[in-house]
């Protein structure tokens, strides 16, 4: 199934990511949490891909055994910064012989120490524009509603946010964001920009303190005080720091929904426990 299609259907929907094993040794561990997390049957699951193309078999792998073996519509995530024409073209044609129907056209993370030059993919909008060629596929993109780390400023950002839906992207999927405004005001202006495409609110429960600061830094996305008071008071405590975090990603979601804003995208960070008690918390929302 289509995801625009699901998305378009206009109910309240939640979605959720997880990411595949980095190494064989993981493998099992990682396929039961994400099967966990397919019998919570959220709308549509995303499966992560690796920069390097280290886990691309493993995306593809459990994106078709989340939807073929526990009927939970895929979108595999497929970055293209270190690949060449025909790594993509060979990613393209294992997706389609799985199924696959939905694909998050991502430029990646530039490596450290990479030269810019001889490069096949620069940008996302370029992964995009092939993949529209090669027909089949519906495609998203990843968006950043605090802009993302390298544009010089939000304006560049949303312009070229716009070329990259022009080239084919019929949706958008956000950038963890903690501060609901922030996405309100962004809505605003990429609708203002002509960007009409349907946008997946992303949001992170935070359960464990200790990356967040660091993982936050990275992606540009600001911690509101009021969430950083929560993380320094319960942060020491597991049992505390969950409940907490579980308890303002509710209440965000909740604000979400309440606001018109009906696609939400879960980063489950592979905890089906943790996706569990957050669909729980909304489950008449969403029936
Ligand atoms: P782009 O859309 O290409 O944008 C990158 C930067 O280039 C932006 O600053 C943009 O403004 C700028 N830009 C775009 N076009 C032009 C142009 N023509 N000229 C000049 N500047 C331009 N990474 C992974 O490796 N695997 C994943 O599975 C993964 N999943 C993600 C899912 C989501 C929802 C999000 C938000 C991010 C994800 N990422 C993933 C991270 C992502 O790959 C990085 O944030 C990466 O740095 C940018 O990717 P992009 O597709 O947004 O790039």
């Amino acid at each position: 199934m289509k995801i625009i299609d699901i998305i378009n259907s206009g109910k309240p929907l939640l979605s959720m990511e997880v990411f595949p094993p980095k190494t064989s040794d993981t493998f099992e561990s990682v396929k039961e949490a994400t099967e966990k997390i397919a019998l919570l049957k959220p709308d549509f699951m995303s499966v992560t891909y690796g920069a390097g193309g280290g886990t691309s078999e493993y995306t593809a792998f459990i994106a078709e055994n989340i939807q073929k073996n526990y009927g939970v519509p895929s979108l595999a995530h497929l970055s293209c910064i270190s690949s060449k024409k025909e790594d993509i073209k060979h990613q393209l044609g294992l997706l389609k012989s799985k199924g696959i129907e939905n694909i998050l056209a991502l430029r990646g993370d530039i490596p450290e120490g990479m030269s810019r030059e001889h490069l096949d993919y620069h940008y996302a909008s370029e992964l995009t524009e092939e993949i529209k060629a090669y027909g089949r596929f519906c495609i998203g993109g990843a968006c950043y509603p605090e802009s993302h780390p390298e544009s010089a400023t939000s304006f560049d950002d949303i312009r070229y946010l716009k070329e990259k839906v022009d080239a084919g992207c019929e949706f958008l999927t956000t950038q963890m964001f903690f501060d609901n405004n922030v996405l309100y005001n962004f809505l605003y202006r990429i609708r203002e920009a002509g960007i009409t495409v349907p946008v997946v609110a992303g949001i992170m429960p935070v359960t464990n303190p200790k990356s967040i600061k660091r993982i936050c830094a990275i992606s540009g996305t600001a911690l509101p005080q009021r969430f950083v008071r929560i993380v320094d008071k319960f942060g020491s405590s597991p049992e505390q720091m969950a409940q907490a975090g579980i308890a303002y990603a509710t209440e965000q979601i909740v604000d979400l929904y309440a606001n018109g804003v009906n696609a939400v995208h879960l980063y489950t960070m592979n905890k089906p426990e943790v996706a569990r008690r957050i669909k729980e918390n909304i489950s008449s929302i969403l029936e």
